[in-house]
């Protein structure tokens, strides 16, 4: 028999990024006694590595800007695939959600007048991140931490307690939830250092884990990013959406090796920084799609004047939506135009003067001459795609976040729909806090209709510690495999076979080495004890990330079109039949299979829809989606 320590609380909040912090935040204030489970230390989420800022149209700098512009720049951003709905809050919410967090403490740049600066990003019509320097992130992690410490003073003066409401479990990995039934009771984790077991009985868990970026080879995520959220989900049968949308961001660096993949932020480019290939030639402006016609500079002499003006000026084509920008870096390096590391240049040194560079991309500067000896105030940066963020995730309620299990909410990076095929940078930042909110009163209000506080039995608690322990049973026969070498082939396989370009038989040879994979994992064994064993931790975040890459390689194959974070080198267009279709991905409860289906997209409420042109639907949209606009019915 195993020991496992028990705790029980009304909401255990899985990850403290920015969205579990605000989930948590919410679910306390609400009076809900609340769990912060996080596996890596507290205050080293993702979030606290976000640079350039976050989306809020607050219309600070421009005040042309308004939700509406942020909602069409979004579903723009996406492809017309996003959650309406979840694109229409975010749009709504974000801006209030930013003022909040100065209440909490938070201090962003101000504009000349005072007022909370915004700076430019793709995608963007205008200013419209705000930010801190480029560690806009941390800025934001410390502030909502700092308002739990405040929340537990409180709580000190009420209960003599400190943690009586809101307790914080750094290092401590969640690997399973526990069902009543068809519902949420609970969840089994162990702590990072002693590899003790701990079960948290609780009627509400709200997924708040991030992505899946450690399942590919090149990436800016760190290693905490191994799709455990969205396994969890699917092992406790809730659904997944968009899996095939993964996004990689045109500027990682490429050199030297040990760095490749760290992310150089769009701030730089939305500072002045400009896209070069070996000639010289910024190759940006040849690489406009047709749904953005129009509306880019054409001219380098335009993009320059519109970074002073722009109301009389396009914007440059260095700020596209991501997706483009990547695949754009990708031709001009297949075409022999790269950099020498296999990147392109990216260009701040000849257009701000140094003072400026360093006040502004302070992290940057020193990024560059600590890991690559580059000075960026005289020399241009070799950058190159890196796999950044997932666009798909837990398929969630938009107003609630609640998933289809009772009990289960996710937000932030690890729930889907809101950024539809591509996210537009900064749009996370502001998603984690809309909605991260929105999931602690989805948990309060869950909790509070229910009659009765679900059980869990014993049996289950044994399965979850046998499961855990299994890998230091060393198989009998046959050649026991080392996690290391799987994680490798499987970083490899989906970097090189679904990634940034697809094609039908690289996918299906993925897929065929996960399977492979899959099979092998089961010999997975590690020498040592429990206690500091980081051998066994990555052996259980292995069969996480073997079944979320199923999914991604799945929904792949599946749709046979380009769009977004999804490109597919033998369906190179955009193709309006699938825009409105969701690729849901669903599991068996040990997560030894994942099975993906196609279903429709509820379609855009009436007043959302009549925010566009019709001739920019049109490029988007079916002619009989489109029959009920007013455009057409004239
Ligand atoms: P995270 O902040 O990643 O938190 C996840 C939490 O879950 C962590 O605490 C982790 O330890 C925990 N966890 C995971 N699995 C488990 C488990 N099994 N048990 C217990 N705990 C678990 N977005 C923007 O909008 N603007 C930007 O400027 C920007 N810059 C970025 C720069 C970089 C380098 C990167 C990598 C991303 C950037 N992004 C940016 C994206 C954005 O930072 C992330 O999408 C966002 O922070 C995700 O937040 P989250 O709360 O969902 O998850």
């Amino acid at each position: 028999q195993v020991q496992v320590e028990r705790f029980a609380y009304d909401v255990v909040v899985i990850g403290a990024g920015g969205a579990g912090l605000r989930a948590a935040i919410e679910a306390r204030q609400q009076g809900k006694r609340t769990a912060i489970v996080t596996k890596s230390l507290f205050g080293k989420a993702h979030t606290v590595m976000a640079e350039g800022g976050c989306a809020a149209s607050m219309g600070n700098v421009n005040a042309k800007d308004n939700w509406e512009v942020h909602f069409r720049d979004t579903m723009r951003g996406g492809k017309f695939l996003n959650n309406w709905r979840m694109a229409e809050l975010h749009a709504k919410e974000a801006p209030d959600r930013v003022w909040e967090l100065e209440t909490y403490g938070a201090l962003f740049d101000r504009t000349k007048d005072g007022r909370i600066s915004q700076r430019n990003f793709g995608g963007h019509t205008y200013p419209r991140l705000a930010h801190v320097g480029d560690r806009t992130g941390l800025e934001m992690i410390r502030t909502m931490q700092q308002k739990i410490v405040s929340l537990q003073q409180e709580d000190f003066e009420e209960h003599g307690d400190y943690e009586a409401m809101l307790k914080v479990f750094p290092e401590c990995t969640i690997t399973e939830l526990i069902k009543d039934g068809d519902r949420i009771s609970g969840a089994f984790a162990y702590w990072r250092d002693s590899g003790k077991f701990l079960l948290f009985e609780t009627p509400a868990i709200v997924l708040a884990t991030g992505g899946i970026g450690k399942s590919f080879k090149v990436t800016s995520n760190s290693w905490e990013y191994t799709g455990d959220g969205h396994a969890l989900a699917l092992r406790a049968g809730a659904t997944l959406i968009n899996m095939e949308f993964v996004q990689f961001h045109p500027t990682g660096m490429v050199w030297p090796p040990s760095v490749k993949g760290i992310l150089v932020t769009e701030g730089v480019r939305g500072d002045g920084g400009v896209l070069k290939n070996s000639t010289g030639e910024r190759f940006m402006f040849g690489y406009i799609p047709d749904v953005f016609k129009g509306q880019y500079a054409e001219t380098e002499k335009e993009a320059d004047a519109w970074y002073k003006d722009q109301d009389n000026n396009r914007r440059t084509p260095d700020l596209l939506p991501r997706d483009e920008v990547a695949r754009a870096i990708n031709s001009e390096v297949k075409a022999g135009r790269g950099s020498p590391h296999g990147g392109v240049f990216l260009d701040i040194a000849s257009r701000l003067p140094a003072d400026e560079i360093r006040r502004r991309l302070p992290s940057m500067y020193h990024q560059f001459k600590e890991l690559a000896d580059v000075d960026i105030t005289s020399q241009p940066m070799e950058v190159g795609p890196t796999c950044h963020y997932v666009m798909g995730g837990v398929e969630v309620d938009p107003d609630t976040a609640s998933s289809v299990v009772p009990g289960l909410f996710a937000a932030g990076e690890v729930a889907g729909g809101m950024h539809g095929s591509n996210r537009l940078g900064g749009n996370s930042l502001s998603d984690l806090i809309v909605f991260g909110r929105r999931a602690g009163l989805g948990a309060v209000s869950y909790l509070d209709g229910l009659a009765e506080r679900p059980t869990i039995s014993e049996s289950d608690v044994d399965d979850a510690a046998n499961r855990a322990v299994a890998p230091f049973d060393w198989p009998t026969e046959g050649q026991a495999e080392n996690p290391y070498t799987i994680h490798a082939e499987l970083q490899q396989s989906m970097n090189d076979l679904v990634g940034i370009i697809r094609k039908e038989e690289e996918v299906q040879q993925a897929l065929d080495k996960l399977v492979e994979l899959k099979e092998r994992a089961r010999f997975v064994a590690v020498e040592g004890r429990r206690e500091f064993n980081p051998g066994w931790h990555l052996s259980l975040d292995l069969r996480n990330m073997l079944l979320v890459s199923e999914c991604v390689a799945k929904a792949a194959l599946m749709r046979t079109e380009s769009r977004g974070g999804h490109t597919r080198d033998d369906f190179p267009g955009m193709d309006a039949q699938w825009r409105n279709t969701l690729l849901v991905c669903s599991s068996d409860e040990r997560g030894t299979h994942a099975e993906v289906a196609a279903k429709p997209q509820e379609p855009m409420r009436e007043d959302l829809l009549e925010l566009f042109e019709l001739s920019e639907l049109e490029k988007y949209y079916t002619d009989e989606e489109l029959t009920q606009h007013s455009g057409r019915a004239g």
